[in-house]
């Protein structure tokens, strides 16, 4: 019987599962979302019906009903080799995924002032996979890890130093699974080696954000201290003036309240006032929506100034690399956000640019272009399975 590797990733309110075998290819996968709501639900990729989940079923609960479920379809006769969960803040504590022993779960617990929506969320499916699996080697791939090579000068905020000093008070970075996986996809479409490899990398889905990779390692992101810093995103504002605190308290809108509306209620959101989906306002702006094409411009310029300002942490540049719903999918947005970066030379080749790199491993720049443009499909599941097995299999050795 295959061994085979689960995966687990818990948000705020969803908790998605992929089972890998051993040659890392996805068995199934399924996603349980509305937690902790009575509309509460969970799905098999593929399948047409939901599972059914009690009422108002917790991250355990859903957990509970997914493995039951993996059982009575025969894909977990036995123990998984290895589990791996996706956690979101790893602080300077971890650079590299970690074995999850009761050490690792205290270092953790001790990151969620940092990320107080997720790392607690993370650490639910961690204790609940432990209490179902208590002899399967269990390990933490973390979202801010690839990013602990920043330099100083990049993490930096230019605040007074004792909020770095006591409270931690820096840039982090997120997405760096993605990140990692894109420089490492790169590298080998490419045909160069990833400690060889410098790429600017633009992970666009709901959640934006983009790196410099210099000679294979992360240099400077537009994530920081939380995920709301930097690009223009789904349902998040990215930079704004922090000025803007102290102006709309003088509104009456409280730090609370502004928090909540940078998070959930600006962005492609907030600037059209209809969608946070950019295939939607894609579509609305095509029928003459000027909100949505103001979203969509204010989304691609500002991407465009930060591909530029990543052009500052690197010495050459192998390939730009787009990824995610948004990256990997949209010729439109691909195209308006270089047609300001033309005195850098980015030149797409219109029809590879249509077709999303598909018929050209990745490739999408024109001939007379400086540089490398692709579209690589991210995989951060994958990375989470093989840093999973390797460090169960080292755990075995020791
Ligand atoms: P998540 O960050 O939740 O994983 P995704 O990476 O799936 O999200 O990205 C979701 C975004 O991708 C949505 O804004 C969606 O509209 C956008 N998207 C997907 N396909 C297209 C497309 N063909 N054109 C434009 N946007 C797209």
């Amino acid at each position: 019987m295959e061994d085979i590797i689960l995966v687990v990733n818990c948000g705020s309110s969803s908790l998605k599962l992929a089972v890998f075998d051993s040659h890392y290819n996805k068995v199934v996968s399924a996603l349980a979302e509305r937690l902790s709501t009575d509309d509460a639900f969970a799905r098999f990729a593929g399948d047409e019906a939901p599972l059914s989940l009690p009422s108002g079923a917790s991250h355990e609960a859903a957990l509970q009903a997914l493995i039951d479920a993996l059982r009575a379809r025969g894909i977990l006769e036995r123990d998984p080799v290895a589990i791996g969960h996706r956690v979101v803040h790893g602080g300077e504590t971890f650079r590299e995924a970690a074995l999850l022993d009761d050490d690792a779960i205290t270092a953790i617990r001790d990151c969620s002032g940092l990320a107080p929506l997720h790392n607690p969320v993370n650490l639910s499916g961690i204790s609940a996979t432990r209490a179902l699996f208590p002899d399967v080697p269990q390990v933490a791939v973390f979202d801010t890890a690839f990013h602990q090579t920043l330099p100083p000068r990049a993490f930096h905020y230019a605040l007074p130093e004792a909020y770095y000093r006591d409270w931690a008070v820096r840039r982090y970075g997120f997405h760096g699974t993605s990140h990692y996986f894109m420089t490492q996809e790169a590298a080998r479409l490419l045909g160069i080696t990833p400690a060889g490899t410098s790429i600017i990398s633009a992970h666009l889905g709901n959640g934006c954000s983009i790196a410099a990779i210099r000679d294979g390692i992360s240099v400077d992101t537009s994530m920081g201290l939380t995920p709301l810093e930097g690009l223009v995103m789904g349902t998040r504002s990215g930079d704004v003036d922090p000025g803007l605190f102290d102006f709309l308290a003088g509104k009456g809108i409280s730090a609370t309240e502004l928090h909540e509306v940078l998070n959930k209620k600006s962005g492609l959101l907030g600037l059209s006032g209809q969608s946070n989906d950019m295939r939607s306002l894609c579509e609305l702006a095509d029928h003459g929506h000027k909100p949505s094409e103001l979203a969509i411009d204010v989304f691609c310029f500002r991407l465009a100034k930060y591909i530029g300002s990543m052009m500052a942490s690197l010495t050459r540049l192998n390939a730009l690399v787009f990824t995610g719903g948004i990256g990997g999918n949209s010729a439109r947005v691909r195209q308006q956000t270089l047609s300001h970066l033309r005195l850098l030379g980015f030149e797409l080749d219109p029809e590879l640019n249509q077709c999303n790199g598909l018929y050209s491993d990745g490739r999408i720049d024109s001939e007379g272009s400086r540089f490398p443009i692709m579209v690589i499909p991210t995989n951060e599941e994958l990375v989470i399975a093989r840093e999973a097995l390797r460090l169960a299999e080292t755990s075995q050795t020791v």
